[in-house]
């Protein structure tokens, strides 16, 4: 039937594409183009699936910068052919990647999930199958012939979050992520049921899909703990070609008052690297100046990271310095949502 919502089912890798070989007992890659065949369950979700593959599945650790572009060139090839796009990745970094592809679509009309799963999909207690049947359920809901979702999700243990809120959460468990700052856009029961106040809206004005494919990777994540030394905290910070640090801080965005501190934290940012801070605590929120600790942060132009993941800000600060834009500019879109990445502050 010509009506049926079309999905591209796009595998770079992972755990959800292995299947058991009973006869050694190895894992294998399983072959995506007979989807349909091998989870005779798909059929009856009443849409035209189509899969694409990376030609080497890839484990998500290995995925840098350059894979993030190879899905958003499938994604950019096939968006007029396609209602739904399901990205099948491994979930170590899952939050990273689907968080850099948020930035890297700009008026998105068309649901993206990203999904994944603990256990191969060929293992009899595999949650692979929920984690894809639902997720091109939802890449197919359409209501008044509109897609329900139209930005970048990541679906798991039947729950669908906005994926630049998401962090990996459990190793082991099915429900690996969570989404501390922003609650999940749909969940999963006896019914599929959208929170849709929560999803985010297209502007109607803006038809074509921006697609933004530079991102800078000369940056790092600075974890402090207390008593982090002088000299660890230097040779970070004196990386060669350093574009951008997020800086993870305690609590509500606290860090060290010392002077000497400060003091390299500042060259740096008079060298014009710029530094986000990002809370270690998995929930709230950073208040840069709220406590004694974090005042001197504001002085020095330290960027405040708000509510940000560390993911997020990963690709957040990867996207914006691929621009030319002044520092004021700079910290002006970053402490600002742009994909919903962030809650935007009350004026
Ligand atoms: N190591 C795998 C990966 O992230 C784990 C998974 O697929 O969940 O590629």
């Amino acid at each position: 039937m010509a009506n049926k919502p079309r999905i591209l089912l796009i595998y770079t890798g992972g755990t959800i594409g292995m299947i058991k070989d009973y006869k050694t007992g190895a894992l294998k890659a399983f072959d995506f183009s007979q989807i349909v065949e091998k989870i005779p369950e798909l059929q009856q979700l009443n849409c035209n699936i189509k899969s694409v593959s990376f030609k080497e599945p890839i484990d998500s650790s290995n995925m840098n910068t350059s894979y993030y572009l190879d899905i958003v060139e499938i994604i950019e090839e096939n968006y007029t052919k396609f209602d739904g796009f399901v990205i099948l990745t491994g979930s170590d970094t899952m939050s990273y990647i689907s968080s850099a592809i948020s930035f890297m679509l700009k008026n998105l009309k068309k649901p993206i999930i990203f999904t994944g799963s603990q256990l191969p999909i060929g293992d009899l207690r595999t949650d692979a199958k929920e984690n894809l049947i639902t997720s091109i359920q939802i890449a197919a809901t359409k209501e008044k012939n509109k897609p329900v979702i139209s930005e970048v999700c990541l679906y798991f243990e039947y729950k669908l979050y906005r994926a630049n809120r998401t962090t990996k959460i459990s190793a082991e468990q099915f429900e690996a992520f969570s989404s501390m700052n922003y609650p999940p856009l749909a969940e999963s029961g006896v019914h599929l049921s959208f929170n849709n106040h929560l999803i985010h809206q297209p502007i109607k004005d803006y038809n074509e899909l921006i697609v933004r494919k530079d991102l800078v990777d000369d940056i790092v994540i600075l974890k402090l703990f207390p008593g982090i030394s002088k000299q660890v905290v230097r040779s970070i910070l004196e990386i060669p070609n350093l574009k951008g640090v997020v800086l993870e801080t305690f609590g509500s965005g606290n860090a060290p008052t010392k002077a000497s501190f400060i003091q390299m934290l500042k060259e740096a940012i008079d060298r014009g690297v710029k530094i986000v801070n990002v809370t270690q605590c998995i929930g709230g929120q950073v208040i840069q100046g709220h406590y004694e600790t974090s005042v001197a942060l504001n002085d020095i132009g330290v960027i405040n990271g708000r509510d940000i993941t560390t993911e997020s800000a990963i690709a957040k600060l990867m996207h914006l310095l691929s621009k030319k834009i002044s520092t004021k500019e700079f910290t002006f879109l970053f402490e600002k949502s742009m994909r919903g990445e962030m809650t935007d502050k009350k004026i």
